[in-house]
């Protein structure tokens, strides 16, 4: 058989869906499964839009789009920047992506060459390492370890950058562990990314309007404007408005790397569902109070998350700021053995076990880059947290 692309050798089927299709086979079993690994809320999108993409579409608004974005959803775009970030972007500066994820994969193939570094904050979520090396980049990870709230030391981003570096890093709120950064931890990262003028910053905001308890989000740029015509923020509808399945992302940056991501996009998909577009737009524009309820719910969750996991025997859990994920520490665990007679030792034994003993679906740490933890998304209604989180900790005081 004809071989595929050396490109592809390192590049891994996504631990998170590989845990997915287990549970549902599991469930096709008939086995009633609780599946906490995926990245997507539970909510619905909200009418406005979807009444917005049918008016497009019997508009006749079902053509090729522009290759960069219609220019009301760019507008749209521009708005929203100053609106949530006080930050002033010209249409050039802006792309419409399928996803925020075409966003990060364009500007990886349009500026890294072969052996170009790119840093990324560890745990992290798993497509940046593979998008690096199918452009043909190094990912350099950096661990953010628990004791510092998952989040990024000054000192550790600065022992990375190499005169390789190419990019570097950031996603607060994060996935998998949900922190944040403060302003003034989001100040220091910026004073070190100020003496490395060669190096290019991405922003990956798509958790931006998740975050708790008063905690205000904020975006490298706008802290540090000195470092806005070498940042990218990538941003979308997925996440703040439940429209995962639309397709629709959304960046801004400097004119020259739009310009490039536009040309690699032209190659990839011409543009993005006109429908899609309009759906946007409707979302962007319209009333913003339903992501701010929807954003209490997610609070209330995960308090209840973190405190039930926090009974579970063996499990350490950290409240996090933001995103709908907590990665529990599940060190008490390792070195037992489940009731089912599996030897945990490993989050990945955890995580299987926990599956085939509890029925419950998450994501074992290593997938992200840190052990022994596990990722559970708690986009998904209380009554089945509550039910998975119980199972966990049965799950927990089973082992031996
Ligand atoms: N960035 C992060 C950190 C994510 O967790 C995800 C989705 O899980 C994405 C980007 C991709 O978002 P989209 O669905 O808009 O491509």
């Amino acid at each position: 058989m004809p071989a595929l692309a050396s490109r592809l050798a390192n590049v891994k089927v996504s631990a998170s869906v590989a845990m997915t299709i287990k549970a549902r086979e599991l469930a096709a079993e008939g086995v009633k499964v609780v599946s906490l690994t995926t990245g997507e809320p539970d909510f619905d999108t909200p009418p406005h839009a979807i009444e917005a993409a049918h008016k497009a579409a019997l508009a006749g608004q079902t053509k090729y789009p522009p290759q960069g974005g219609t220019p009301e959803l760019k507008a749209a775009v521009q708005r929203k920047f100053k609106r949530d970030n006080n930050l002033d972007y010209s249409m050039d500066e802006i792309l419409v992506t399928n996803g925020g994820k075409q966003g990060i994969f364009n500007a990886f193939m349009a500026t890294v060459d072969p052996g170009d570094e790119v840093i990324i904050p560890s745990p992290f979520w798993v497509s940046y390492a593979d998008m690096v090396k199918v452009a043909g980049g190094v990912p350099v990870t950096v661990s953010c370890p628990q004791n510092n709230g998952f989040k990024l030391r000054p000192e550790d981003l600065e022992a990375a950058i190499t005169p390789k570096t190419k990019w570097v890093m950031l996603n607060f709120p994060n996935n998998p562990t949900g922190a944040a950064c403060s302003r003034s931890e989001m100040k220091a990262l910026a004073a070190v990314l100020l003496k490395h003028p060669d190096i290019w910053v991405l922003t990956d905001d798509m958790y931006e309007h998740l975050v708790y308890d008063g905690f205000e989000f904020c975006t490298i740029a706008e802290v540090e404007p000195r470092l806005k015509d070498r940042t990218l923020i990538i941003n979308g509808a997925s996440k703040t408005y439940a429209m995962t399945g639309w397709r629709v992302g959304f960046c801004a940056g400097p004119a020259s790397l739009i310009k490039g991501m536009f040309n690699m996009q032209g190659q990839a998909t011409s543009g993005v569902s006109t429908v899609g577009q309009a759906a946007a737009v409707a979302a962007l524009d319209g009333p913003q109070e339903l992501v701010k309820e929807r954003a209490e719910e997610y609070r209330r969750r995960r308090d209840m998350v973190v405190e039930m996991l926090n009974q579970a025997p063996g499990v350490a859990c950290h409240k996090p700021e933001g995103a709908f994920y907590v990665f529990p520490n599940i060190a008490g665990c390792i070195g037992k053995t489940s009731k089912g007679g599996k030897k945990i030792e490993t989050d990945m034994d955890f995580a299987v076990a926990l599956l085939d003993e509890a029925h419950v679906a998450v994501v074992h740490g290593a997938a992200y880059g840190m052990s022994p933890y596990v990722r559970i998304s708690y986009a998904t209604d209380m009554e089945s947290l509550r039910t998975a989180c119980l199972s966990i900790q049965e799950f927990c005081k089973g082992l031996s």
